[in-house]
Order: structure tokens, then C-alpha cells, then sequence
């Protein structure tokens, strides 16, 4: 676990930035941990996550948007269901996982490349085309070994196509995210 100073400045549009996106109260933490302690992905965290509501409470912009866990969480929501002051902890996280993109960071680039292939493909198919994804993730990571073992288990079970699934409605998911783009871009 890394020790993370506080007496960096406060930023104050950060705090007031989180709680406006997640419409949470983040000073309503009073850190007893629960979340963390519910939490499955702890165990891989640079930063638990009641600590990383703590940096955000401390108006700690840089270090919460560029430690690892916002982007390993699982967004399970045990969190949420733990805090006793009915904090949306998940959310908080999924937050700074936006915030983070937005400013730039990636401190897990492959779980970001994962999510960037996942997001293309149900832009183009209207909803995730198995097999595209993971070629498009293994040619931008180059990982061309990862989940090599599953392919002839979920093959015969017909679980991945080699064409992407007729769906009805793709050209309205292609709309969403065209106007998402609009929205974004103006
Ligand atoms: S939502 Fe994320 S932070 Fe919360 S318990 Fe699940 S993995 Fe941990
Ligand atoms: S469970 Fe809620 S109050 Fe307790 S540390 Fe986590 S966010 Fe804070």
C-alpha cells in the first residue's frame, strides 16, 4: 500500500466536481472502512477505497485520479452496500474512472484499451461482437496468448461467432454515441 501525504493542496473544484458528477456527500465519510473491508479487489489496489474517499474528501486531485485502483474496480457495488451513511462508494469510484480518462490518465493502459475495444465494437454492432473485441484488444496490447485455453471449451457451445449478431436497433446505439460525441465535443 503506497503512503500518500495530505498536506498537498486542497483543491476544492475537485471535491466540489466529484460530488457534483456522482451526487454524492463525500464528506459524509467518516472512514470506517467498511467499504474496504467488503471490497473483493482490495487485495490488488495500490489504494484501498475508503482511502481513496479519503482523497477525495482532502480535495487530493492528482493522486486519485492516477492511482490504479479506480480502474481495477469491479464496480460490484459491495461498497455502496456497506456504507452506513449510504454513501454510493461505486459510484464515487466510477466518477474519478471518468475524470481520470477525461485528464488523461491510464494507470492500467490495458484495462482502458479493453474498455476503449469493448466501446468501439457496440458502437459499430450495436452490441459487443465477441470475437472482434478480443482481436482488436490482443492486436493493441499484444497479447495473443490471454484466455488462448478457452477458445475450445466455448467454440462447440457456439458462446463466440465469427460474425458479428444481427441486432435490431444498431443504428440507434450508433446514434447514442454519435450524440454523445456531439455533446461532448460542444
Ligand atoms: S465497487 Fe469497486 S471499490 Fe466497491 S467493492 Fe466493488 S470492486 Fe471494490
Ligand atoms: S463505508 Fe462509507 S463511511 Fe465507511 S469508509 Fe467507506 S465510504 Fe466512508
Amino acid at each position: 500500500m503506497n503512503i500518500v501525504s495530505l498536506s498537498n493542496s486542497y483543491d476544492a473544484d475537485f471535491v466540489s466536481a466529484v460530488e457534483k458528477e456522482s451526487k454524492q456527500n463525500v464528506s459524509l465519510c467518516y472512514q470506517c472502512g467498511n467499504c474496504t473491508a467488503g471490497c473483493p479487489y482490495t487485495h490488488f489496489y495500490d489504494i484501498p477505497v475508503s482511502q481513496v474517499m479519503r482523497l477525495v474528501q482532502a480535495g487530493q486531485r492528482e493522486t486519485a485520479l492516477s492511482c490504479k485502483s479506480i480502474w481495477l474496480c469491479a464496480t460490484c457495488e459491495s461498497c455502496t452496500t456497506r456504507c452506513p451513511n449510504e454513501i454510493d462508494v461505486a459510484r464515487v469510484m466510477d466518477v474519478l474512472r471518468h475524470m481520470a480518462r477525461r485528464a488523461g490518465y491510464a494507470p492500467e493502459p490495458k484495462v482502458k484499451t479493453f474498455t476503449d475495444s469493448f466501446l468501439s465494437s457496440v458502437e459499430k454492432h450495436g452490441r459487443v461482437f465477441e470475437m472482434g473485441l478480443m482481436a482488436t484488444y490482443m492486436s493493441k496490447t499484444g497479447r495473443f496468448l490471454t484466455d488462448a485455453d478457452l477458445g475450445p471449451k466455448i467454440l462447440p457451445k457456439g458462446k463466440l461467432s465469427f460474425k458479428p449478431h444481427p441486432i435490431v436497433g444498431k443504428e440507434q446505439v450508433a446514434n447514442i454515441f454519435k450524440r454523445y460525441n456531439e455533446e461532448r465535443n460542444s
